[in-house]
């Protein structure tokens, strides 16, 4: 469970400045999604170990008349989406009628809410929040977003623990991922190098969740055909009756087998009733879609080949790479297009999307189901590339590999040495590398090393993350 936190409150009391501070720490991407949620936007942020949805609502315009009429395209829905909301107020502004109707409409929402006085940089706060105690929605945070100052503590001490007890009531914490081999015995592993001892035979193991379904989540901008397609995986036979899909931030879950496989489908379209082509049970959500894909080990963008690449697939991308799921590219509706419009669409493709060379592109038709049997082959293999697990001597050989045929810099007259490499945890998987100078290692190098993990253990469909630390 992902909980997701929204940010509201009149234009200007700083809102997009508390937005990119909670979004900055995970280097976030900030999803727009123009035309589907007027200004509202998406981010993922992380405290700790804790991974959340913030969404920032855009400004509610406390001049107009009838606020709450008003807020409601933007603020109530995202209001109505979200666990947590952090209400933002102006201490150097003070109390506003639009504030006051603001609170009013939280106050009747029943949402956990946290009030947050910002902009209390050089004046005196204390005195300048007691106003804001009036609201009623319990204490006030003082913040000065713009300066960092009070968003830890509100963060640490009000927010995460919030949070956490959410997550923890909504069935606890993810699948645990397997503990690091602690007793590692570096001497020992550097001993057998120099010996040439190295048992790289020891081959990457199978995931131990073999007996476990796989959960893929279909997701992209409407229309693309992910109804269509969900359909279509789950196979013609199927008596497909949707009553019961609960609110229009979650996604439905399918369970389906093939060739022995179990798999979890994550539906985020809403899957036509059959013979009620035109009704849809659920719209498009960007909460949903977020949560599909951090709760999925794989997901399917669809691409819909008639539109090629438009920014919200990029959006939408960025969020998968983002939480380091692994991809499967689907572009749709590959039937009855001539072969220069073929062409071009790859050409747009490699162009925008070549820089996740390690996805696998199936080009299909969900309404013929042309192509959509062997979506199942690369889910797999993404799957297995992202939960594999793999010997310190197989990752430590490896990069010795990569060593011996292209040296590390020099770097002030030393060279950077790595002197061995084990997992860091998997899903995506992270390879941890210990050496000296490893800050100096150039990008270049970096990149080169990950490259070169991803082909010697044959790594399809998921990104993989390399760390570094200094030995000491
Ligand atoms: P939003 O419309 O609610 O998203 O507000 P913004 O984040 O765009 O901020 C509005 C203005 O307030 C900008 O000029 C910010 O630089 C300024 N601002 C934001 N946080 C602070 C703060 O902590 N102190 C001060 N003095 N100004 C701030
Ligand atoms: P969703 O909003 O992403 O769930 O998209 P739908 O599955 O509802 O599909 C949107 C429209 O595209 C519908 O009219 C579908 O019939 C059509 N569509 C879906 N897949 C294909 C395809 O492979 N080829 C063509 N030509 N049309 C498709």
């Amino acid at each position: 469970m992902t909980p997701v936190v929204a940010l509201v409150g009149r234009p200007n009391v700083g809102k997009s400045t508390l937005f990119n501070r909670l979004t900055r720490t995970r280097d976030a991407l900030v999803a727009d999604f123009p035309g589907l949620t007027r200004d509202r936007k998406y981010g993922q942020a992380k405290l700790g170990e804790l991974e959340f949805i913030v969404v920032d609502t855009g400004g509610i315009d406390g001049t107009e008349e009838g606020i709450e009429l008003k807020m409601a395209e933007q603020s109530l829905l995202a209001i109505e989406e979200a666990d947590v909301v952090l209400f933002m107020v102006d201490a150097r502004a003070g109390l506003t009628a639009a504030d006051q109707a603001i609170a009013e409409h939280l106050r009747k929402s029943h949402k956990k809410v946290f009030l947050v006085a910002n902009k209390t940089d050089g004046i005196d706060g204390d005195s300048a929040v007691s106003e804001f105690y009036g609201l009623a929605l319990g204490e006030v945070f003082q913040m000065a977003a713009a300066h960092g100052r009070g968003v830890l503590s509100l963060l640490e001490l009000a927010l995460a623990p919030h949070l956490e007890e959410l997550v923890e009531a909504a069935g606890g914490k993810e699948e645990a991922q397997e503990e690091l081999d602690e007793d590692f015995d570096e001497e020992a592993l550097l001993r057998m190098v120099a010996a040439g001892d190295l048992d790289t035979k020891e081959d990457t193991k199978e995931t131990p969740f073999a007996d476990l379904p796989i959960k893929f989540a279909i997701v992209g901008r409407p229309n693309v055909g992910k109804s269509t397609l969900t359909n279509r995986m789950l196979g013609e036979d199927r008596v497909i009756v949707y009553d019961m899909p609960g609110t229009t931030r979650d996604s439905v879950y399918i369970p389906m087998e093939r060739d022995e496989q179990k798999y979890v489908v994550i539906d985020t379209a809403g899957v036509r009733r059959r013979g009620k082509v035109h009704e849809t049970v659920e719209k498009f959500s960007v909460i949903k879609t977020l949560k599909a894909i951090e709760d999925a080990n794989v997901c399917l963008l669809v691409i819909d080949a008639r539109e090629t690449i438009t920014d919200q697939d990029l959006s939408i991308l960025g969020f998968v790479l983002n939480s380091g799921r692994s991809v499967v590219l689907v572009v749709n509706k590959w039937d009855g297009l001539d072969q220069k419009v073929k062409e071009d669409v790859k050409n747009e493709l490699d162009r925008r999307l070549g820089f996740i060379d390690f996805a696998r592109v199936h080009f299909i038709s969900a309404l013929h189901g042309s192509g959509v049997g062997h979506l199942f082959e690369s889910i797999q293999e993404a799957y297995q590339s992202a939960t594999r697990r793999t010997s310190t001597a197989m990752l430590t050989r490896i990069m010795q590999m990569a060593q011996e045929d292209h040296q590390p810099p020099m770097v002030n007259g030393r060279r950077v040495k790595l002197k061995y490499a084990h997992a860091g945890g998997y899903n995506p998987p992270r390879i941890v590398i210990h050496g000296n100078q490893l800050n100096d290692l150039p990008d270049s190098y970096k990149r080169y090393l990950i490259n070169y993990f991803r082909k010697s253990l044959k790594i399809m469909g998921t990104p993989i993350r390399v760390e570094f630390q200094e030995s000491v």
